[in-house]
């Protein structure tokens, strides 16, 4: 077993989409960034790479190269998914937590959760999504950033020949 550990955090600014886990959420605010700034989708994807012993995000998907400007998030995470598909990795499970003052993510966990299932190639009983606020404090309290946390257990796939012995 494999396990690696994400982080990503975003300023947020008015009058920018707000884009978490590849579902769009109505918010007069959203992340400033060089990609769409789904926090939620970068902490996972570093989290895999973690896991993978493949670097991080900012290696890969270098900011101001021009193939991944506005890079969406399920562009990422189909990018990264190769990846570890190349390497022979599967994932176990994903467990993560977005933080925002706003919006109130409860009412939308279990759909990000289906949707970042789906960028995952996994059934969503593999991937959790917790949000929190932080009561109020700091830059993320005062709705002035939005940050998330992952992270994911991998397997080593069996070989094909070994996958057509069992
Ligand atoms: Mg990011």
């Amino acid at each position: 077993m494999r396990v690696g550990l994400g982080f990503d955090l975003h300023r947020l600014a008015e009058g920018r989409p707000l884009i978490i886990g590849g579902l769009p959420l109505a918010h007069p605010r959203g992340p400033v960034a060089h990609s769409d700034g789904d926090v939620l989708v970068h902490a996972v994807a570093d989290a895999l790479l973690g896991a993978a012993g493949l670097g991080d995000l900012g290696e890969h998907f270098p900011e101001g190269e021009p193939e991944w400007k506005d890079a969406s998030g399920s562009r990422i995470l189909g990018a990264v998914m190769d990846l570890l598909d190349a390497a022979g990795l599967a994932i176990r499970n994903v467990d993560t937590v977005v933080l925002a003052e706003a919006p109130r993510l409860a009412p939308h966990r279990e759909e990000i959760r289906r949707r970042l299932a789906e960028l995952l190639r996994v059934d969503p009983a593999r991937v959790n999504v917790k949000a929190t606020t932080l009561e109020g404090l700091g830059p993320i309290g005062a709705g002035e950033a939005i940050a998330a946390q992952a992270v994911v257990s991998l397997r080593v796939r069996p070989s094909l020949d070994l996958e057509q012995d069992l």
